[in-house]
Parts: structure tokens; C-alpha cells; sequence
């Protein structure tokens, strides 16, 4: 979850890191291990004046932090960047495998009276709740077995994601104090989200509700709290009951790719002026304001989302993960399966390729900011007006044939840069 919190924290790190150890800088010295213990140690006894400022008291600081050490395994997955994006449809096989499914058509019926309830209460329907209990967690399976305090105080030391972290740890406290939570029992994934609808400790305070009624709230081991919560977030991000997350459309001939984009909403009937179907070819139906969402580029399937689908966006800010929850849902509807086929054969850019992208960019003049490896919305701006002008479909979609041409025209360009006039 807060998938955007920690890219926003890790954007803000890359930043400074690169600020800080340019190119010309020694490297620096990596601190022995005793020193690093030391330090931590020193956080945690800095960090308790924050805590009891806030209100929680020395016997929860206390407890809580006792016999943590900083994990070195969470402070290496925080510094490492994956090699490569895994590809949307392998996001999707496992997010949406026949297991999935099949445990979560299972779930909707065995625990229907309850989602039922939910559904009445909160207006979030079983489905949506089952897709997510399943995307977050598998259904309970893997709800990551990290102490709590030592990953959240791990990531609060040093490292890119201090902001993300710091109020988290806060929060993680607050939680334990107001639950009588033991501390040990609090565990969490090494970024901290916990629980089987993997909330962070933030949300939790914020939107965590007591779905059984049994006056605590225990988002672990009680399904219903988990579940009741997870609506309530649901419920409070916008969700409409009754309403569709989107559908799979068929794109016109010469379909302006540069509409399709999260942020360009027009009426659904205006797609429909524009000559967008269903992808069984039939007519659009709705009333909503709705984006052309695709997942995969020009090469893949194409879906228009309604608000709904944001609503999902604005519990974990992923498109790939909105999309594997909507689809998952779908499925445990016994709704249909994608149509198109992905462009499998893609393969995906490797971080030293996106950072080439970016840079080849940069040198014709494209103001994406820095070559971070990372393909956000202004790289993908620039794709696609560099797409635009060589007359190719402007989806954006960064693949190994648009790298290989863009870095051909940037090494052109240096090349009659340095060439003197008339050679
Ligand atoms: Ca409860």
C-alpha cells in the first residue's frame, strides 16, 4: 500500500543522493558495523523524544523498541531498485492466476453473510473486497513476518525513505498504545504495511474500523476488521455502489493515442463519438467521465476507466494494481477474460537502458527533469511528442525499438553538433 508515498520519498532521495555524491566525489566510506549500531541506537534514543512529545508514553517507547536491531536485509531492499519492471502481464498471471481465483470464489461464498454486511454498511461490493484481501496478501498467506518497530525503525534511520517512515514508526506506536497491542505480535512486509489487507500504520488510525464488534480492532487475525476496514478506506476514497471500475474497449483505426492517458476524462459519450467499443465490438453504455487506460502500450489491451477505478488508485496509487484488482474481481464474478492478446514478446528495459532513454531524451532537448531510471509521466510526455512527430502511435510505451531509434537521433544530433559547418 502508499505505493506513492515511498516513490515520492524515493524520487526526493534519488535527488539528493545525486546532489550529494556526483560524479567527481570520492566514494564514501561505508561505516563498520559496530559504528552503524551505534548510530541506530542513537536514532531510537533521539526518536523517543519525538514519541513522548506526541503523546505516547515511555513504557510504549520502551517496549516497543527493546530488543530491536536495524535489519540489514530491510535496509538493503530499501537502497535496491530492481533491476527491471516486471512486465504488466506477468504482474497480472500472478495477480489473477486460476488459484487466485478459485480461493476467492471460495472466500465469497463461505464468508458471504459477512460480506454481505459489508457491502449493506459501506456500499463496497464483496468481490472488490475479496480481489484486494487477495492482491494485498493472497488471502492471508503472506502477510510478512518483519517485527513491525524494527522495519518501520530501520527505514526511519537513514536511507531514501526517512519521511515515509518516521511518521509510520509514530503512527505504529499510537496503534499499539491505543490497542494494547504486544509489540511482538505487531509484524509487518519490510516496508511496513501488516495485516491481511496490508493497511500502514497511518491509514490505520485514520480509517481502521472494528468490523465484528467485539470492540477491538485487529486487522491480523480478524477478517471481518480487516475486510470492514478496508471498505471504509474504499468507501471514503470515493467508491460508488452500483457503478463499474471500467471495461475492455476495441480502439477505432487511427485512434489518437495521446488521449489515452489516466488524466484525459471525457464523457463516455464522447469515446463513443470517437468511435471506441466494447471489445465484443457492442456500443458503450454510461453516463461517467472516463480515461483510455493502457496497461501495455499501443501493442496491448485497452480498458476505459470510470471513477471507480480511480477510487482503487487512491488505495495503493499503482495502475497495474487497480487493474489486477478490478480484473481479479471480474473473474470472481465469473465476468469475462481480457480479449486481446499482451505484446508478450516485449521485453522489458533494463534500468542502465531507461536511464539511456532518458538521457537520449534529454539531449534532444526533452525537459524531463533527471535520468532516474524511472518512467514517469514526464518521460512518458516526452515519448510520446517524440512519437508524435515521427508519425508512430503516441502511447508513450517505452520499448527496446523506441530506445534503439531515439538514441540514434540523440548520437546524430552530437555527432553534426561537433561536425563543422560544411564537412
Ligand atoms: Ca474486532
Amino acid at each position: 500500500m502508499r505505493v506513492v508515498v515511498l516513490f515520492l520519498a524515493y524520487l526526493l532521495s534519488m535527488v539528493l543522493l545525486v546532489a550529494a555524491y556526483g560524479a567527481e566525489t570520492p566514494p564514501v566510506p561505508v561505516p563498520s558495523p559496530a559504528a552503524e549500531d551505534a548510530a541506530f541506537a542513537a536514532f531510537l534514543h533521539d526518536f523517543r523524544a519525538t514519541a513522548l512529545a506526541d503523546g505516547i508514553t515511555p513504557e510504549t517507547y520502551d517496549e516497543a523498541t527493546k530488543d530491536i536491531a536495524r535489519n540489514p536485509r530491510i535496509a538493503d531492499l530499501n537502497l535496491n531498485q530492481p533491476e527491471f519492471a516486471k512486465p504488466v502481464w506477468e504482474y497480472l498471471d500472478n495477480a489473477v492466476s486460476p488459484q487466485r481465483v478459485s480461493d476467492g470464489r471460495a472466500i465469497l461464498a463461505g464468508d458471504a453473510d459477512t460480506l454481505a454486511r459489508l457491502h449493506a454498511k459501506y456500499g463496497v461490493p464483496p468481490e472488490i473486497l475479496v480481489s484486494i484481501w487477495g492482491n494485498e496478501s493472497d488471502y492471508g498467506r503472506s502477510m510478512g513476518g518483519y517485527n513491525m518497530f524494527e522495519a518501520l525503525a530501520t527505514l526511519a534511520y537513514s536511507g531514501p525513505r526517512t519521511d515515509y517512515a518516521r511518521p509510520q514508526l509514530l503512527a505504529a506506536l499510537h496503534m499499539m498504545q491505543r490497542q494494547n497491542y504486544v509489540a511482538t505480535a505487531m509484524t509487518s512486509s519490510w516496508a511496513g504495511a501488516f495485516g491481511q489487507t496490508q493497511f500502514v500504520p497511518t491509514t490505520f488510525l485514520r480509517e481502521a474500523v472494528d468490523g465484528d464488534g467485539d470492540g477491538k480492532i485487529d486487522l491480523w487475525f480478524d477478517v471481518a476488521d480487516a475486510l470492514a476496514s478496508t471498505a471504509n478506506v474504499l468507501s471514503n476514497a470515493g467508491w460508488k455502489d452500483g457503478k463499474p471500475w471500467g471495461i475492455e474497449v476495441a480502439l477505432p483505426p487511427g485512434f489518437a493515442y495521446e488521449d489515452a492517458d489516466l488524466d484525459n476524462l471525457k464523457p463516455v459519450a464522447a469515446w463513443k463519438k470517437l468511435g471506441l467499443k466494447t471489445a465484443a465490438g457492442g456500443e458503450l453504455s454510461g453516463d461517467e467521465a472516463a480515461a483510455v487506460y493502457l496497461p501495455a502500450g499501443a501493442m496491448g489491451p485497452a480498458f476505459l476507466v470510470f471513477p471507480n477505478f480511480k477510487a482503487v488508485l487512491k488505495y495503493n496509487n499503482a495502475a497495474s494494481y487497480a487493474l489486477a484488482v478490478c480484473l481479479l474481481a471480474d473473474q470472481l464474478k465469473g465476468g469475462p477474460l481480457v480479449a486481446a492478446q499482451w505484446p508478450r514478446g516485449l521485453a522489458p528495459l533494463s534500468r542502465d537502458e531507461r536511464v539511456t532513454l532518458q538521457n537520449s531524451l534529454l539531449q534532444l532537448g526533452f525537459e524531463i527533469g533527471m535520468a532516474d531510471g524511472l518512467i514517469g509521466a514526464k518521460s512518458r510526455g516526452a515519448l510520446r511528442a517524440w512519437q508524435k512527430a515521427h508519425a508512430l502511435p503516441a502511447d508513450g510505451f517505452a520499448t527496446e525499438d523506441l530506445l534503439t531509434r531515439i538514441a540514434m537521433e540523440a548520437r546524430e544530433k552530437i555527432a553534426s553538433a561537433v561536425t563543422p559547418a560544411g564537412r
